[in-house]
């Protein structure tokens, strides 16, 4: 999410444009599925498989094929195609044993955990099937997942859903990118940033580790990427602009439609991209993947602000700052303070910063498993229909009133006890949208 003024230093990239021609590969890989329609029938793929192919047992979908009616189908030619920045392309040869095959439709997701896309195919006098999705809405970003499954139907109504078909990305052939993957993250870096960058990302990854695992319970349901681009112009592309608009400078965004976060290295500091931004992004995505951000704004942003390694500034000092020199705001009163509010010191990022001290007063005096429990809490939802079903659940972690959380809290941070009167201010509400629209965070200059 956007938490700082918009920086007016951004010329001082200077980047040359490495376009490099890489020979399209194209991600082909000979599936050949036989099966007869049954209770007992299973789809076999044999062939030439390729490592892209992921066996049965550990695919991420647990979705097996599917048929009706009582024809042999047998899959060939089964291709993948990338033509970043404008789409991809699905490629098929199915055969059923009752009649030429007259439909055809891809479904694809990028995180097996996430909203799933679809598109119609076309299937020619050859048989041969096709489905082509152009990048002309909800653009994604290159180098996520895409992870699909083909369903065909022939002349007499018999029909064959493949099982989920994983290891397919949204290649971006037209420059030099390197791929790495670790136990924890799959990262890609734009020619230009360096091995470097990779081994910090790694490193920052397996530090939070034990962190994200005590604190949520458990690791995300998929392994997720960090994209990172070293070109600015890179970075519009897939955007599909070509400047920035609301004179932002938009550094990154974070979904768990993508399960990746992209950040663009605007401001030459390896070490707040790598410590600082990608524990914070990935811990969005810990949000979404359990309670899908179901929490006020001010916890969303302190709580992942929480998991930076690498901190922009000393965010506690200035909360404590704000007790000594002026007053801290309410914070478990309506929304409490929004994310980006400048606050009386007008320095913004109020609500990151007074959400990390809750976060750190809260873990400070209750341990991780007061965190874990808050989370499972939201997970299970079972406080949904409260309208302040963030606060009833601090009620029941803590064994305390809101009024005396708040109170503590406060204490802790050295402001006078009691917070001041809420005066009724229109706040932006945040709210995150129905899973149907995939909620993204665009992050400027920091997170
Ligand atoms: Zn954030």
């Amino acid at each position: 999410m956007p938490s700082n003024q918009l920086p007016t230093r951004f010329g001082l990239i200077a980047i040359t444009l490495s376009v490099v021609l890489v020979t399209i590969m194209l991600s082909t890989v000979g599936l050949q599925a036989t099966a007869q329609s049954g209770p007992t029938s299973t789809a076999t793929p044999s062939g030439a498989g390729t490592t892209a192919l992921i066996a049965d047992d550990t695919n991420p979908y647990d979705e097996p094929a599917e048929y009706s009616g009582d024809a042999e189908w047998t899959l060939t030619d089964l291709t993948f195609q990338s033509n970043y920045p404008n789409g991809f392309e699905f490629h098929a040869k199915p055969t059923s044993s009752k009649g030429p095959v007259v439909s055809a439709s891809v479904q694809w997701s990028h995180n097996p955990h996430a909203d799933r896309a679809r598109t119609i195919g076309e299937v020619d006098a050859n048989g041969l099937a096709t489905a082509i999705w152009d990048a002309t809405s909800n653009r994604v970003p290159p180098w996520v997942a895409v992870n699909y499954r083909w369903s065909f139907t022939d002349s007499a109504g018999n029909s064959y859903q493949t099982e989920w078909i994983v290891g397919a990305e949204y290649e971006d052939n037209t420059r030099q990118w390197t791929r790495a993957e670790s136990e924890d993250i799959i990262v890609f870096i734009e020619d230009g940033l360096t091995q470097e960058v990779i081994d910090m990302t790694f490193d920052a990854m397996e530090e939070r580790r034990p962190d994200f695992i005590a604190l949520f319970g458990r690791q995300l349901a998929y392994k997720p990427r960090a994209i990172l681009f070293f070109d600015y112009d890179t970075f519009l592309e897939w955007r599909g602009v070509t400047v920035n608009t609301n004179n932002t400078i938009l550094a990154g965004q974070t979904t768990d439609y993508w399960g990746a976060t992209v950040q663009a290295f605007l401001f030459g500091d390896l070490e707040e991209m790598t410590f600082g931004t990608v524990p914070h992004e990935i811990a969005h995505l810990y949000q979404a993947d359990l309670y899908d951000f179901r929490a006020p704004g001010w916890w969303i942003e302190g709580n992942a602000t929480y998991f930076e390694i690498s901190k922009g500034y000393d965010y506690e000092q200035r909360v404590r700052d704000l007790a000594f020199f002026y007053d801290i705001p309410p914070l478990l009163q309506g929304l409490g303070p929004v994310p980006n509010d400048l606050g009386p010191d007008e320095r913004g990022r109020l609500g990151y910063d007074m959400g990390y001290t809750f976060n750190e007063w809260l873990i400070d005096n209750y341990g991780p498993e007061a965190h874990l429990q808050i989370v499972q809490l939201l997970e299970e939802g079972v406080y949904r229909n409260e309208s302040d079903e963030f606060n009833v659940i601090l009620e029941q972690v803590t064994g305390l009133s809101i009024a005396e959380i708040e109170r503590r809290w406060r204490t802790w941070l050295g402001a006078s006890p009691e917070a001041p009167t809420l005066i009724p201010t229109p706040t932006i509400e945040m709210r995150f949208p129905p899973t149907v629209t995939p909620f993204i965070f665009p992050t400027a200059a920091s997170q």
